[in-house]
């Protein structure tokens, strides 16, 4: 998106103010086999996610940012128990989600939602929008047949559609309008957790900034506990309480939004923030360039994800973990330019 950064973010809650969790990841880990082979298990795993830790908390949105190829999806299908973790724990109101059975997951699904990045995709093209919403209502038991007409309408309003649109198949409808349809049908089962995976990525640029400020009203109104995720550390700006970094697998940087866009510590966090225009007329930010892509996701480098690429690398970071530096409450990073007494040394000048 090329929303530019501008003026003051208004504050949605403080981390003083973050109540109990509702949605906690405690170091989970999951790995895809590539190769399913007939007998016995795969020789080649692609390692999507190591070690994430990561809480959802009501009335908060948490973003998760990174380039294609980090492992934010599969964080947000772990969320949904769309995905099983290898290790690790997904607790839901401290319950481990993996144990959850029969009416108890219908309720997990019912209480935790997801919209998806493509709208088109997401729904039945054969389906008027009053018989998909229909069908949600009932199957959860959520409206009888007296309320159903009533809460159609309440929901296409909740997300700026005209009742009338109710009676329409979702290709008659624009890009914006299908994921303002994919919204109301997440929250026509009254969830408590919302998953947005790039929703507004689809989208043509003068349409995003729409979608945006409606999940924020609806994110706020409902006190959902939100976990937005985007490649674009500049579409989270306006959206997130906190940030979360990602790169190949691992949380490498987090911290109350503000915090983490005044003052970013990752190189690569660094690197993202570099890319976005700034709004002040005579003020220039120093763009750092990446070179080369993320790497491939079938090796868990020992030491520091981002190494490869990172223009701040020591010897070091390539063969060991770093350690995690807390300047602030709430701010975290894990780069070895912050370990105490450290004098960085840029590997390219040495
Ligand atoms: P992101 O959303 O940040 O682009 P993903 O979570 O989609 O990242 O993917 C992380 C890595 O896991 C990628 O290398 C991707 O190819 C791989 N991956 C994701 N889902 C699967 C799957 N079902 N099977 C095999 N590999 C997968
Ligand atoms: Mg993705």
């Amino acid at each position: 998106m090329s929303a530019q950064l501008s003026g003051t973010k208004k504050r949605h809650s403080t981390p003083g103010e973050a109540g109990a969790p509702l949605v906690q990841l405690r170091a989970v880990y999951k790995a895809f086999p590539l190769q399913q082979r007939l007998l016995g298990p795969s020789r080649h795993w692609v390692y999507a996610v190591n070690g994430v830790d990561l809480q959802l908390t009501p009335g908060r949105t948490v973003g998760l940012v990174g380039e294609s190829g980090s492992g934010k999806s599969t964080v947000g299908k772990l969320i949904c128990r769309l995905e099983l973790p290898d290790s690790g724990q997904v607790l839901y109101d401290g319950q481990d989600v993996t144990r959850f059975r029969g009416a108890a997951l219908r309720a997990y699904h019912r209480q935790v939602q997801m919209v998806f990045q493509n709208p088109y995709a997401a729904l039945n093209p054969r389906k008027r929008v009053d018989s998909m919403l229909r069908e949600v209502l009932k199957v959860h038991r959520l409206a009888g047949c007296s309320q159903m007409e009533e809460r159609l309408v309440q929901l296409l309003e909740q997300v700026g559609l005209p009742a009338e649109s109710r009676h329409r198949f979702p290709f008659e409808f624009s890009g914006g309008q299908r994921q303002r349809l994919c919204i109301a049908r997440a929250l026509a089962v009254e969830p408590r957790v919302l998953v947005c995976d790039e929703p507004v990525s689809a989208l043509d640029v003068s349409i995003q900034a729409q979608i945006l400020h409606l999940l924020k009203t609806i994110q706020q109104k409902n006190q959902l506990a939100m976990l937005f995720i985007s490649h674009d550390l500049s579409v989270v700006y306006h959206m997130c309480d906190e940030v979360l970094i990602m790169y190949l697998g691992k949380i490498v940087e987090r911290g109350e939004a503000e915090r983490i866009f005044s003052q970013p510590l990752h190189p690569y966090t660094r690197a993202l923030l570099s890319a976005i225009p700034v709004a002040e007329p005579g003020r220039k930010r120093e763009r750092i360039v990446l070179h080369g892509e993320i790497p491939s996701a079938t090796r868990r480098p020992p030491g520091c994800p981002f190494y490869s690429r990172c223009p701040q690398r020591l010897p070091h970071c390539q063969t060991e973990f770093p350690p995690a530096h807390s300047p602030q409450t709430g701010h975290t990073v894990w780069c070895w330019l912050y370990r105490e007494g450290h004098q960085p040394i840029r590997m390219d000048q040495s």
